[in-house]
C-alpha cells in the first residue's frame, strides 16, 4: 500500500498528538497582578450583589475580550445576568462571566470543554484579629486569575485547541452554587454537546500537597486521571492520590453543578466535571487570613502553563472518559 503525503498528514491529525510545546506562557507577575487585585481589601471580599462582586465581573470580562474570546451572551456580552433571593429574601442580582473560543477542527469544534472558577467570596464578616475582610485569594482569586491566563494562553495561534471552549467565571458559588445552575438552566452552548469541566480552585497554595502535584476532585469515580497521566510535557504536574482531603470536596464546587443529576431521589452520575486544586490544606480557607501575599506564583504559573497545554492536548484527542459508577455508589454508602 502506498500512501500519499496528503493521506499521510490527515492520518497525523486523527491520532492523539504527542505533547505539544508552548511558546508563550503566562508570567508570574501577570497572575500576581490579578490575584492582588481580586482579593485586595477595596474589593472587600467580593460577596455575592456587592458592587466589588459586580467590578470584579467587569475587570475579568475586560481580560476575556483582550484576550480575543468571543462574547457568548447574545454574541456581545461576557455577563449573564440573573437574580435570586439571599438568606433574608432580599433580592440580589449577580453576574456570570461567559466567552467562547471556536474550536480549530471543522468537526470537534462541535464539542466544549468548559473552563471554569467561581469569582466570588463571603465579603466582609466577623473579624478575627482585627481582621474583618474576607479577601478570598485561594478561594478563589488563584482560580479565576487560572481561567483569565488559560483565555490568554489558548487563545494563541499555536495553542488554538481542536474542540470549543467556553471559559467562565461564575458568581454565586458561596451562596450555593447559583451561578453555574443559573447557567445550566440558561445554557449558552448546546448542554449535550459538553463533554468536560475542568473547574480551577486554589490553585496558589502549595505547601502541604508536595511539589508539582495536583487534585483531580472525584479521581476516585474515574478513569481521567489516567487519561490527564498520559500528557507527559517537558515540565509536567502529577495528579495526586495520597491526599488527606476526603473525595466529598467533589460536592463543594460548581464542578458539582455538571456531575450530578437528580433521578427521583437519587443521584446519579452526569457529565463528566472535576475541580483542579493544587492543595489539600482547608484550614485558610474562608478565613480574612487568605491573602495574596500568601500565594507562590512561581508554582501557580508552572502549574497554569501546564494546565494550558493539557486543555490544548485533550481537546484535540479522543476525550473518552467513563465514571466508576460502583466506586461512587461505594463511597454514597459511606
Ligand atoms: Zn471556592
Amino acid at each position: 500500500m502506498k500512501l500519499s503525503v496528503f493521506a499521510l498528514f490527515i492520518l497525523m491529525l486523527a491520532v492523539q498528538p504527542a505533547s505539544p510545546q508552548q511558546t508563550r506562557t503566562i508570567t508570574p507577575d501577570e497572575l500576581k497582578t490579578w490575584v492582588y487585585y481580586l482579593a485586595s481589601d477595596e474589593m472587600k471580599g467580593r460577596r455575592n450583589g456587592s458592587p466589588e462582586m459586580l467590578q470584579a465581573a467587569q475587570y475579568i470580562s475586560d481580560v476575556f475580550r483582550g484576550a480575543g474570546l468571543r462574547p457568548a451572551v447574545g454574541d456581545t456580552s461576557f455577563f449573564q445576568e440573573y437574580s435570586v433571593k439571599d438568606r433574608n429574601n432580599v433580592t440580589i442580582h449577580e453576574r456570570n462571566v461567559v466567552g467562547i473560543l471556536e474550536g480549530t477542527n471543522p468537526v470537534l469544534k462541535n464539542e466544549w470543554i468548559l473552563v471554569s472558577a467561581h469569582f466570588d467570596h463571603v465579603g466582609i464578616r466577623q473579624p478575627v484579629d482585627g481582621d474583618s475582610i474576607y479577601n478570598g485569594a485561594d478561594d478563589n482569586a488563584t482560580g479565576t486569575a487560572t481561567v483569565m491566563a488559560l483565555a490568554r494562553l489558548l487563545t494563541q495561534p499555536e495553542n488554538r485547541p481542536q474542540r470549543s471552549v467556553l471559559f467562565a467565571a461564575w458568581s454565586g458559588e458561596e451562596s450555593g452554587m447559583n451561578g453555574s445552575r443559573w447557567f445550566l438552566g440558561h445554557p449558552v452552548i448546546p448542554i449535550e454537546q459538553l463533554k468536560l469541566n475542568l473547574n480551577f480552585e486554589m490553585t496558589g497554595e502549595f505547601k502541604t500537597l508536595g511539589d508539582h502535584l495536583f487534585i483531580i476532585t472525584g479521581y476516585l469515580f474515574t478513569d481521567f486521571d489516567d487519561l490527564v497521566g498520559k500528557y507527559t510535557p517537558a515540565d509536567p504536574w502529577k495528579v495526586a492520590t495520597q491526599m488527606q482531603t476526603p473525595p466529598g470536596v467533589f460536592f463543594a464546587s460548581d464542578n458539582a453543578t455538571f456531575a450530578f443529576k437528580r433521578n427521583g431521589d437519587k443521584t446519579e452520575l452526569n457529565i463528566p466535571a472535576f475541580t483542579l486544586v493544587t492543595t489539600d490544606d482547608m484550614n485558610l480557607i474562608h478565613k480574612p487570613s487568605d491573602e495574596p501575599e500568601k500565594m507562590d506564583y512561581v508554582n501557580m504559573a508552572s502549574f497554569v502553563n501546564y494546565a494550558a497545554g493539557l486543555i490544548t492536548w485533550l481537546a484535540a484527542g479522543e476525550l473518552k472518559i467513563s465514571w466508576d459508577r460502583g466506586a461512587f455508589e461505594e463511597f454514597l454508602k459511606k
